[in-house]
């Protein structure tokens, strides 16, 4: 037994020379308070990464042995929190918009009026404003505002104002009349016109599907094609921007986007983060064919731009009163919301979708459009067998107790935005009664029934800061930060939840947690520094953590200069 031990501390000297020579870092990160979210190494000191791989993680001495010197950068985070890069799950990520006119947090209706008629002043007639992330429910008299609002400053240009959940706009009689609707116009399915209960006329606000009676599309832009394909471009390094500010490192598009302009971005060395592009559900083969070929254009084993998950809606929003409920809204008894589609057609194009491989996605936030949502997934799962399909319920906001286990057993994923929570929750006692708020983003219920949390903020309806959603995670509190506990407080998570959720989480709902959502050895180092300790601070500080380093498979996309 000496023997061995003897002859094996002569191997492991003989291989030190070979220490020496080893190879060299292009980045080296030491002196961090690690959060690695790989749970059988919790914390860490220090990174090492090679190209766009992370090739040790250990205490700073150690790692400082891979530091080649003029070959290596080195960041000294100085005791500062290290973290993966956030993933966001669900975000309408796209071009900004540098006229769109901002309507966040307005509480006095009179201040769209005035920032739609600045708007107008600045364009010619007939051109489209457009603007929104207005919530009646934060106005001070909580109604819904109506076309008057913003008929007198706008005479000769159309008007669409989106609500923050994109599930209902406001227009303008110029718009409604350039597109012939009127109170006799016909209801499409799943669509509402809103009319004045006393009058019957228009009140120019419509609700899901009624959006598109608005042809948007038609109206003609008044810049040549040229100067509205420059703005789009820098709209897109704007949003691009963004993202590395906050150290959102990795994009899930539920649905469409342009597939074409993210590559352009790619090859141009713009590209700094990692983006999932989707398509729209549908049971139609030749469509979904057609799919296979985009999926095998951009593959699941790719790392920068992926073809996602189909994505479909089977209803609207608790805030617009769409959402598919089993009860009728404690506030309007005559609804139970509606169904963006009959439920037979929803689940023929599951089924279909399933069988051919494709991961599947579902806007649901009603407690009976999340049930509808399991049973067609449990369907597709009884016809077409058992597999790995991880399909995602989006928002999974409103769950009959029964129906939570199920998402586990199903292996069907809730992907989730905790600011949806808090914003909500001002209005969500009053549309469907105390008693059911407790179906309501139920995150720490979810999580003892065994599912793997995805979050994200659905931008544009929630703001990009994952600062906002971790602090809506561990408080369930506003963004003022009101006394008490926080809105039904026993399904508050911990912000070492809320983290491993926004980047693990988020990595496993699209199948990349072998590669994403940790700090380790081998993973791709996508890495981000917080200039303040998350795990210790208190509450009201969470929201003012602010990003210092954003890194990106290995570059160094972001740095505040701190
Ligand atoms: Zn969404």
């Amino acid at each position: 037994m000496k023997i061995l031990i003897a002859s094996l501390s002569i191997i492991i000297i003989s291989m030190i020379p070979s220490c020496s020579s080893q190879e060299k870092a292009d980045l080296v990160i030491i002196n961090g308070k690690i959060l690695t979210i790989d749970k059988d190494n919790p914390f860490a000191e220090a990174i090492a990464v090679k190209d766009e791989i992370i090739i040790a993680v250990g205490t700073s001495e150690k790692v400082k042995r891979f530091i080649g010197e003029g070959k290596t950068s080195v960041i000294d985070a100085k005791g500062r929190l290290v973290i993966p890069g956030f993933n966001d799950a669900h975000v309408h990520f796209g071009p900004l918009d540098p006229d769109y006119i901002e309507l966040r947090y307005t509480t006095d209706p009179s201040v769209i009026t005035g920032k739609v008629r600045e708007q107008v002043l600045k364009s010619k007639p007939g051109e489209l404003i457009r603007g929104g992330h207005w919530e009646h429910e934060m106005f001070n008299d909580r109604k819904w505002p109506t076309k008057e609002l913003i008929d007198k400053v706008s005479p000769d240009n159309p008007v669409i104002l989106s609500r923050a959940d994109g599930h209902s706009i406001l227009v303008n009689s110029y718009l409604l009349k350039m597109n012939g609707i009127t109170k006799d116009t016909p209801v499409p399915f799943g669509g509402e016109i809103q009319k004045d209960p006393k009058t019957g006329e228009l009140t120019g606000i419509l609700k899901e599907n009624a959006e598109s009676l608005v042809n948007a599309g038609d109206i003609k832009s008044l810049r040549s094609p040229e100067e509205e394909s420059a703005r789009k471009w820098q709209g897109y390094l704007l949003a691009l921007k963004e993202a590395r500010e906050y150290g959102v490192t990795s994009i899930q598009i539920p649905g469409n986007a342009d597939f074409n302009t993210y590559e352009k971005l790619q090859n141009e060395g713009l590209l700094t983060s990692r983006i999932d592009i989707g398509k729209s559900l549908t049971a139609d083969t030749s469509i979904l064919r057609n799919y296979v070929e985009t999926a095998k254009k951009y593959p699941s084993n790719g790392n920068w731009i992926r073809f996602g998950y189909l994505k479909a809606y089977i209803d609207g929003t608790i805030g617009s009163g769409t959402a598919l409920m089993f009860e009728p809204f404690a506030d309007n008894p005559a609804s139970a919301g509606l169904s963006i589609m009959p439920y037979d057609e929803f689940e023929n194009m599951v089924v279909t979708a399933d069988k051919l491989g494709f991961q599947i996605g579902v806007h649901a936030i009603g407690d009976k459009g999340n049930n509808w949502v399991l049973n067609a997934f449990e369907k597709a799962q009884n016809l077409n067998g058992k597999r790995d399909s991880r399909h995602r319920s989006e928002h999974a906001q409103t769950i009959q107790a029964s129906d939570i286990p199920r998402f586990a057993k199903l292996g069907v994923i809730p992907s989730m935005q905790p600011t949806h929570c808090i914003t909500d929750k001002r209005f969500y006692e009053k549309r469907v009664g105390l008693e059911r708020c407790k179906e309501a983003y139920v995150w720490r219920s979810l999580i003892d029934a065994g599912s793997l949390l995805a979050f994200g903020t659905d931008l544009p309806v929630e703001p990009l800061n994952p600062m906002e959603g971790l602090y809506a995670a561990v408080t369930r509190k506003d963004r003022l930060g009101e006394e008490g506990e926080g809105w039904f407080p026993e399904q508050k998570i911990n912000m070492e939840e809320a983290i491993k959720y926004y980047t693990l989480g988020s990595a496993y709902a699209q199948f990349m947690e072998d590669r994403k959502g940790k700090i380790k050895t081998g993973y791709l180092a996508d890495i981000v520094i917080v200039d303040k300790d998350l795990l210790t601070i208190p509450e009201n500080e969470i929201m003012k953590t602010k990003v210092d380093y954003t890194i990106v498979g290995g570059k160094v996309v972001y740095a505040s200069g701190k």
